[in-house]
Order: C-alpha cells, then sequence, then structure tokens
C-alpha cells in the first residue's frame, strides 16, 4: 500500500503472564450500569434499555503510566471498571451464547472530563471530548478465560493514594456481560480486539496532579494509574 503518511501504530493492551499483545478495536463504554453510581449522577437506576459510547482505541495505556493531568478541564475523574476482550466478533449475537465471544477480562478506569461530559449532557451533545480524549483508557493486563473463566462478582475497588474511594461487586451490574455482548451486537457487528468497559460503581470523583490511582478486581489484579503536571 502507498500511504501518503504513516499509518498510526496498532494500540495494544496488555496480557497477563505473557508477552503477548491484544490488539485494540474499538473501546465501548457503558453508562449508569450500577445503581448506586446512577443515582448519584442524578438519574434513576431502572432497566432502560443501555446506552453506549465510545473511547479511540489509541486511549488505551497500560498498567502503571503516568498521565499528563488534561486539558480544558478542572475535574478530571477516576472510575474503576471490568474490562470485557471480545475475542470472537459476531453480530446479532443471542444473550445465551455471548461468553462464547469474550477472550478475557481485565482491569480498566474510564477517565473522564466531568465537566466536559456533563456540560454536554445538559446541552444535549455527544460526550466525545468529556469521555474519549487522549490517554482516557488505561487498562491493565487481560487475564484469558481460560484462567479466570466469567467473573460475576467479586470486589471492585479504586484508592486514591490509599484511601479507598469506590468499592462494589460485580453481582451489582445492572446490565449483565452477557447483556451487554448481545446488546451492541444488535447495533454493530463486533469484532475481535473490541473492549467493553462495563461501568463504575459509585463514589466517582476527582484525581489531580500527584496522584496514585489503583483499581483493583478480585483475580483481575490491580491497576496503577500516576497523575502528572499538565502538559
Ligand atoms: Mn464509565
Amino acid at each position: 500500500m502507498n500511504y501518503v503518511f504513516d499509518p498510526a501504530p496498532i494500540s495494544t493492551v496488555a496480557v497477563h503472564g505473557s508477552d503477548k499483545r491484544i490488539p485494540v478495536r474499538r473501546i465501548f463504554c457503558i453508562g449508569r450500569n450500577y445503581a448506586a453510581h446512577a443515582r448519584e449522577m442524578g438519574k434513576d437506576p431502572d432497566r432502560d434499555p443501555p446506552f453506549f459510547f465510545l473511547k479511540p482505541a489509541d486511549a488505551v495505556v497500560d498498567d502503571g503510566t503516568t498521565i499528563p493531568y488534561p486539558p480544558q478541564t478542572e475535574n478530571f475523574h477516576f472510575e474503576a471498571e471490568l474490562v470485557a476482550v471480545i475475542g470472537i466478533g459476531g453480530k446479532n449475537i443471542p444473550e445465551e451464547k455471548s461468553l462464547d465471544h469474550v477472550w478475557g477480562y481485565g482491569v480498566g478506569n474510564d477517565l473522564t472530563r466531568r465537566d466536559l461530559q456533563l456540560k454536554a449532557r445538559e446541552q444535549g451533545r455527544p460526550w466525545d471530548l468529556g469521555k474519549g480524549f487522549d490517554r482516557s483508557a488505561p487498562v491493565g493486563p487481560i487475564f484469558p478465560v481460560a484462567a479466570v473463566g466469567h467473573p460475576d462478582k467479586g470486589t471492585i475497588k479504586l484508592t486514591v493514594n490509599g484511601e479507598v474511594k469506590q468499592e462494589a461487586d460485580l453481582a451489582d451490574l445492572i446490565w449483565s456481560i452477557p447483556e451487554m455482548i448481545s446488546t451492541l451486537s444488535h447495533s454493530m457487528e463486533l469484532r475481535p480486539g473490541d473492549l467493553i468497559m462495563t461501568g463504575t460503581p459509585a463514589g466517582v470523583g476527582p484525581l489531580v496532579e500527584g496522584d496514585t490511582c489503583v483499581v483493583s478486581i478480585e483475580g483481575l489484579g490491580d491497576l496503577t494509574t500516576y497523575i502528572g503536571p499538565k502538559e
């Protein structure tokens, strides 16, 4: 292929216990998927159909990365999330077959410029710049299903400088992983390398320069992110 400029490098996430990497295609995120978080965002935690937004694939960063405090925000938030990685694509996937499409699971942090997101929400505008900015998707090493199965319970926790800010159980998800995969696949064809960030529990809050943010999920290890100075 005779490109007019070099194509972007392939974005990847780590695999636990391996030097192989997972090429990332898209990052789907679900909104308000824990009842207590929906309430803290001023919304009713009902069973209205789930809604999704995306981050660009190149928003991923590895465990242990220092992220510069992002521009154009004064309310930069953490969101602890379980991440599912699609290994086998498909469309119109029935719920009972959904888990066959998952390659593995890991720990993620849906970093958010909350002030931009809420302003967009008020104005009925897209969330992209509040959610899909540079380095907005730290993702820890992915554990293959062969090693960890399909986590549907277990503690999800986030600390900032050692202080617990979020703590919940994966069993509290409003929409389960099979329901999310099935719903998404009826809207777009899922492909290998698609990541699904499955929503955050209550307790979201700000990060500032110098903070160390650690997300942990039982059985899936820790994801540490350091916040550096503004670039
Ligand atoms: Mn989120």
